[in-house]
């Protein structure tokens, strides 16, 4: 049986398949002859490795485990003859280990909580996850604030590259992230109330696609900053640029002066142009990426051969002889203007040095911004740009979404204003109620903030009148409305082109931790636990 077990572990494509948590144990690196604990050592987790050691990365499996077939591979020495003790130590942390999987297990049921979380009983905090480089520390932003009463805030930050995730239609969830800290490999599981996101989802330059994340924290119906609808709307450039367009139409080019541009799906239909220079943008990348500015027509063929190898579509744009860039950003309701001047001499004000003041907000930025705010069923967090040509026009060409990079001298108030945002968000779109009884007597058929009053609980599956789509006018189209000068928490304010399935994912995301959670689910949980664990197993022992 050890010998058994001994070859599995061996495999790395058996250890890369376990779930998480459970590959913790198996990377910590294994003392060589493990004597016996001294009295009192707890076989808890071990602390960092020592200096100059490497991180605890799996060890090397032997050339004869490498392989995926199950039947025990000839071998040079017999597994008999390989000294007892590392196979003891190895027992000892595949027991281990595979009680981490079981209570990995459990809590991706949501019968318990992930092992990062706090435990369910004393659950006093909201997870928020948060999406973002390690170079700004979102925690610190978030301690001692309190959300939905009385909980805590808890923060998880890491970045797209290192997170994953697993989501069912019943409502449960687990977020996984690996990240390196000190050179040692954290691996977590847990199960985020709310998610900021301050990333690009996607970026063809640098082959960056997290998309599906974006779509599994949709499908587990996890709320957000923005929402997770607009955040996807925002991962093609020109789709978001067909947004400008309906408000161009709407407003007019007096109050909207939006660039002219032209789409081409593919290089095809590239041939020429009537003026140049002009400015063409190959799919979607940001950070000046894919952006060359085109003087003629000879040239424009040379970048139309360039967009046929890349699969992609392209835009073509004036190139506007620039005095300025101007950025107009919007922060929950908080506005802000830049103006950012090339110093280098470079066209893209973004690349190279550039000098950035704060401008003066004016009603005619207000409303290019609080119009694009409106796209997509509502931006929490977003900005204009706009180039100031030495012709003393204004032209818009793009609105960027929550991923925008923080600039200028106010960053400090910007990430306050961000943390306040999230705050206000999640108190709107969180139960304050872990668990509720589906015993409990209902007065009304309309949940009041997210707290759950659906009175059949236990039969209906988790299709709840949603808060926020209850409130909603379907039919009014957000450009066509006035602009509300202090615009109502989102409870209040429905977006009108909010769509159904957010609405109701919205609602399933405050409710599911209590209906897992219900008295009177219980052996359905349980049955669910087990069927859970035996894939477990089955996957742990099966050939
Ligand atoms: P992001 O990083 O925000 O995703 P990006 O940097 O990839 O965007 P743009 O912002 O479209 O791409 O372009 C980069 C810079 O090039 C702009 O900041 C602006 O200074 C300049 N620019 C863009 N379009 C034009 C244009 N049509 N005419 C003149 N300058 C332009």
């Amino acid at each position: 049986m050890m010998n058994f077990l001994r070859r599995r572990l061996s495999d790395s494509s058996f250890i890369a398949n376990l779930p998480n948590g459970y590959m913790t144990d198996l990377q910590r690196p294994e003392p060589q002859q493990p004597p016996p604990p001294p009295p009192g050592s707890a076989a808890g987790p071990a602390g960092p490795p020592a200096a100059g050691s490497p991180a605890p990365e799996r060890r090397p499996p032997p050339p004869q485990a490498q392989g995926q077939s199950h039947q025990p591979a000839p071998q040079p020495a017999p597994p008999q003859a390989q000294p007892a003790a590392p196979v003891q130590s190895m027992s000892s942390s595949f027991f281990s280990s595979l009680s981490n999987a079981v209570k990995q297990t459990a809590a991706s049921a949501g019968l318990v909580d992930a092992p990062s979380s706090t435990p369910a009983a004393s659950r006093k905090s909201k997870l928020l996850l948060v999406i973002d480089e390690s170079h700004t520390d979102w925690a610190k932003c978030f301690r001692g604030k309190k959300v939905c009463g009385d909980y805590d805030i808890k923060v998880e930050q890491a970045e797209f590259s290192e997170l994953n995730l697993v989501a069912h239609a019943d409502g449960t969830y687990a977020v996984d992230m690996q990240v390196f800290r000190n050179g040692t490999k954290v691996v977590r599981s847990f199960r985020p109330d709310f998610v900021l996101v301050r990333q690009h989802s996607f970026g063809m330059a640098e082959n960056e696609d997290y998309r599906n994340l974006i779509i599994g924290m949709h499908y587990a119906g996890i709320p957000s900053v923005n929402s997770l609808d607009s955040i996807y709307n925002f991962c093609d450039k020109p789709w978001v640029f067909a947004q400008l367009v309906a408000i161009y139409k709407n407003l007019g080019g007096e109050k909207f002066p939006l660039i002219e541009q032209t789409f081409y799906p593919n290089h095809k239909e590239m041939l020429t142009l009537p003026t140049f220079p002009v400015v063409v943008k190959i799919g979607h990348a940001h950070s000046g990426m894919g952006k060359v500015k085109v003087e003629n027509h000879y040239d424009f063929q040379d970048i139309a051969s360039v967009v046929a190898l890349t699969q992609t579509y392209a835009t073509a744009e004036p190139f506007i002889d620039a005095k300025y860039d101007i950025r107009i950003q919007k922060i929950g309701n908080n506005y802000k203007a830049y103006m950012r001047t090339s110093i280098s001499g470079n066209w893209k004000t973004n690349t190279g040095s550039a000098m950035l003041e704060q401008i003066a907000m004016s009603d005619r930025y207000k409303l290019w911004v609080d119009s694009c705010s409106e796209i997509f069923g509502g931006l929490d967090i977003c900005a204009v740009k706009a180039v100031h040509g030495k012709d003393g026009k204004d032209y818009i060409f793009e609105v960027m979404d929550c991923a925008m990079p923080l600039i200028g001298e106010h960053q400090v108030e910007d990430r306050q204003l961000i943390t306040d945002l999230v705050i206000t968000k999640m108190n709107q779109l969180l139960s304050r109620t872990p668990a509720l009884s589906p015993q409990r007597p209902s007065t009304t058929q309309q949940p009041q903030s997210g707290t759950l009053k659906d009175p059949d609980l236990s039969k209906s599956p988790p299709q709840r009148p949603a808060p926020q789509a209850a409130q909603a006018s379907p039919n009014s189209s957000s450009l066509n409305q006035p602009q509300p000068s202090q615009r109502e928490p989102r409870k209040t304010q429905p977006h009108p082109q909010l769509n159904k399935s957010q609405s109701l994912t919205n609602a399933f995301s405050f409710t599911e931790s209590s209906f897992f959670r219900s008295s009177s689910n219980e052996d359905e949980a349980k049955a669910e636990t087990i069927r859970n664990l035996r894939k477990s197993f089955a996957s742990l022992f099966s050939d």
